[in-house]
């Protein structure tokens, strides 16, 4: 049977989810149903309702209007991107196991559903004990998209673990402008303002980062306008909106230097989705920006 997407190429970005055929998405303001017909891009970030992961509204004159996955990030092929993830969380496992050796650290644990208390089984990446306390380290390399994200950070303050959501890299941050992605903005705003990074190396240690803002000079102009006289604009600094400067703290032991923290829901600033209430693993600097 032939859709009127005309089209039946795969979804490169995704090629093993079929979760957007038909132009279905769902918009992230609201978790609702959105055809890529009825709505305008403004109205997003929208997301796949199989995988979670950010979508994209494409609208054209040569396809009907739709929604496909996002590309993977730096052309990355998803086995890159798969790599990536594993090593971080077989490296990360195998130094807190050492560092807690009563902490029954494992990679990818089951904790099963509790259906008559709403809660959702949960899987996380790496889990374990430290000081007696229950934590949850999560590893997101960008496969998954904030609905996800906020369901999971639900469903460990349903449990009273505490989470800690870090993003690895590759290679060591860049120091100079960064681009966040939403995920990145989202973790920087749960965690009071960082976001944890990881390469390979750093073993159970983060960087924690803050973003500030990153300007450019708005070069000044003047010319002379009949009816108003001389016009001047620019000659200031202007703030980029999606390009920040990372201000690094110091590298953290996830076990020396984390402690829980509980907060409310919230609203992140310059977001659309509101955050449940959270049970974080929090460092404990004071902001060093
Ligand atoms: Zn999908």
């Amino acid at each position: 049977m032939h859709r009127d997407f005309g089209n039946p190429q795969r979804d490169a970005a995704a090629p093993d989810c079929d979760g957007l055929v038909d132009g279905w998405a769902r918009k992230l303001a609201n978790d609702q149903p959105a055809h890529a017909s009825a709505v305008t891009r403004d109205e997003g970030p929208f997301y796949c309702a199989t995988c979670h992961a950010e979508v994209i509204l494409r609208k054209g004159a040569e396809r009907a209007d739709h929604f496909a996955h996002e590309a993977p990030r730096h052309g990355y092929s998803g086995g890159v991107e798969g790599a990536l993830h594993r090593a971080c969380k077989q490296e990360i496992h195998t130094a807190l196991a050492a560092e807690n050796p009563d902490g029954r650290w494992e990679v990818e644990r089951t904790i099963p559903a509790r259906p008559g208390l709403g809660i959702a089984e949960a899987r996380p990446d790496i889990s374990g004990r430290v000081r007696g306390l229950p934590v949850a380290i999560e590893v997101q390399a960008s496969a998954l998209g904030i609905a996800s994200i906020l369901q999971r950070t639900r469903t460990y303050a349903q449990r009273l673990i505490h989470v800690l959501w870090i993003v690895p890299l590759r290679e060591q941050l860049a120091d100079d402008g960064i681009r966040p992605r939403l995920h990145e903005r989202y973790f920087h705003s749960l965690y009071l303002g960082r976001t944890y990074y990881w390469w390979p190396g750093l073993a159970a240690t983060v960087l924690p980062v803050h973003y500030g803002a990153s300007t450019h000079r708005v070069p000044s102009s003047e010319w002379y306008r009949p009816g108003i006289g001389h016009v001047r604009v620019g000659g200031y600094d202007a703030a980029y909106r999606a390009i920040k400067t990372p201000y690094c703290g110091p590298r953290l032991q996830i076990s020396q230097d984390f402690a829980p923290r509980r907060r409310g829901p919230f609203i992140p600033e310059n977001e659309c989705k509101a955050v449940p209430a959270c049970d974080l693993w929090l460092d404990r600097l004071a902001p060093w920006w």
